[in-house]
């Protein structure tokens, strides 16, 4: 990054770190993203470096990759204008001050001279930071209309750093609530997808999402939400989730427990998530819906009889709950099911404890990758079946369902042998 900083300064192109990198380092945080602004124009920087990417030239930004391979963001000097609080359209030619005074927030409009070792903070932000506020640059019913996900990105980084939201500021947020139908789809997937993401507590920047009114104009099924399912976002934090993708979709999971499954589907298409991630939520919060019920009362028992340490629930009763939520999701449902409830106790709601969430998913675990709990685990398959004269057709899959409880009761039926007999039972009646 300072080698590409003295190359365009000697070329006698002012040039600055800009942006999040400054916030974190000044708040003792690496960031390894040094994005650099300069006054030289996009067709200049490329002229200077032997290897670079047109990332985003009309917006006037060059990846300029480093010795190490590392790409680095320089971006020209510029100045949004005509701006309908969708498309902007940006000027070059203009002043380090300009292109400050167009950023967001105070905390986020400081620039960094890397050679000089001086700060330029134009707005106070430095202030801003040590008083842990964010606070829009210049006026904020102005600035949120320029563009109103503005607004989202306030809560955000209030949230991230546990900072508060300067009174002016949240005032405009509240008042652009209802504005933010006007957003794209893409724009307010990634910025919740962000805040799933970056956020240590989301409930607190959900909460905001509520309160101010986001949730009302954006997704309305949210807006009533209970408070268990935007505190069980927070529980999310364990170690081993280490993947930050596997993190976010649990905590949607857990954000959209509470949602029956055709709003559910609803939701998720107006949002545009992906037919993977869609594919992972409903089905663990139909999981969710389905046994919640029946595992926490059982286990809540358990509680009260508490002589035994374990679960006192049989694996023959927890086998068709792992054969319903599947071998590939039951560490999934394991974590989203203590997720909510640890959400519920710290509420002070009746709830399986921590020690029973963790023994629950150890056995679902165990019983998942150890017993037969799909139709592909049986001893027989189709062929088998059709050999010993079961007709093709949807009576062989009844059959296999059939064959398929059976062993769930008891994976010792799981031979060839009796299975066999018990075909020979079904299909003689
Ligand atoms: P992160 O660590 O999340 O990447 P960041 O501050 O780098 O935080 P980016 O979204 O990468 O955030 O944006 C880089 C910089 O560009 C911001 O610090 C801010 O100065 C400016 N910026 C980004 N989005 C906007 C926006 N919608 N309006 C005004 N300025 C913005
Ligand atoms: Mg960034």
């Amino acid at each position: 990054m300072l080698e590409i900083a003295r190359t365009l300064t000697n070329a006698g192109f002012e040039t600055w770190c800009v942006g999040g990198a400054v916030r974190d380092a000044l708040l003792g945080n690496v960031h390894l993203d040094w994005d650099l602004a300069t006054a030289a124009r996009p067709p200049e920087v490329q002229r200077l470096f032997k290897r670079t990417i047109p990332v985003g030239i009309k917006f006037g930004t060059v990846g300029v990759v480093d010795r190490t391979g590392r790409m680095h963001e320089v971006t020209t000097f510029r100045r949004d204008f005509n701006a309908d609080g969708r498309h902007a359209e940006v000027e070059f030619g203009v002043s380090l001050h300009d292109d400050l005074a167009r950023r967001d927030f105070t905390i986020n409009a400081m620039a960094w001279d890397p050679i000089g070792h001086r700060l330029e903070d134009p707005f106070g932000g430095r202030a801003d930071l040590e008083r842990r506020v964010v606070r829009a640059v210049g006026d904020p019913d102005a600035r949120f209309q320029e563009d109103r996900l503005r607004a989202l990105r306030a809560i955000r980084f209030a949230s991230r750093f546990g900072f508060e939201i300067d009174p002016a500021t949240w005032g405009a947020i509240q008042r652009s609530a209802p504005h933010f139908g006007r957003l794209s789809a893409e724009r307010v997937k990634q910025e919740l997808d962000k805040t799933m993401e970056q956020v240590r507590r989301p409930s607190e920047a959900l909460a905001r999402w509520q309160s101010s009114g986001a949730f009302a104009t954006l997704i309305p099924a949210l807006h009533a939400l209970p408070d268990r399912y935007r505190l069980a976002c927070d529980a999310m934090a364990m170690p081993g989730l280490s993947t930050r993708p596997l993190r976010r979709t649990l905590r949607f999971a857990a954000l959209f427990a509470g949602l029956p499954a055709t709003t559910l589907r609803e939701t998720l298409k107006a949002l545009k998530f992906s037919n993977l991630e869609t594919a992972a939520i409903v089905s663990l919060t139909g999981n969710w819906n389905e046994l919640d019920h029946t595992i926490s009362q059982r286990l809540v028992e358990q509680q009260r009889a508490s002589h035994s340490a374990g679960l006192g629930i049989p694996d023959r009763d927890l086998r068709p709950w792992v054969a319903a939520i599947g071998r590939t999701r039951v560490a999934a449902f394991g974590r989203l099911t203590a997720a909510i409830w640890w959400a519920d106790r710290t509420l002070g709601v009746a709830a399986p404890t921590a020690l029973q969430a963790r023994a629950l998913h150890r056995r679902l675990l165990t019983i998942a990758f150890r017993d037969p709990i799909e139709i592909g685990d049986l001893a027989l398959d189709g062929d088998d079946l059709r050999r010993l004269g079961v007709p093709p057709g949807p009576s062989l899959g009844r059959v296999l369902q059939q064959l398929l409880a059976l062993v769930l009761e008891d994976p010792a039926r799981n031979s060839v042998h009796v299975l066999s007999q018990e075909v020979a039972r079904l299909t003689d009646v």
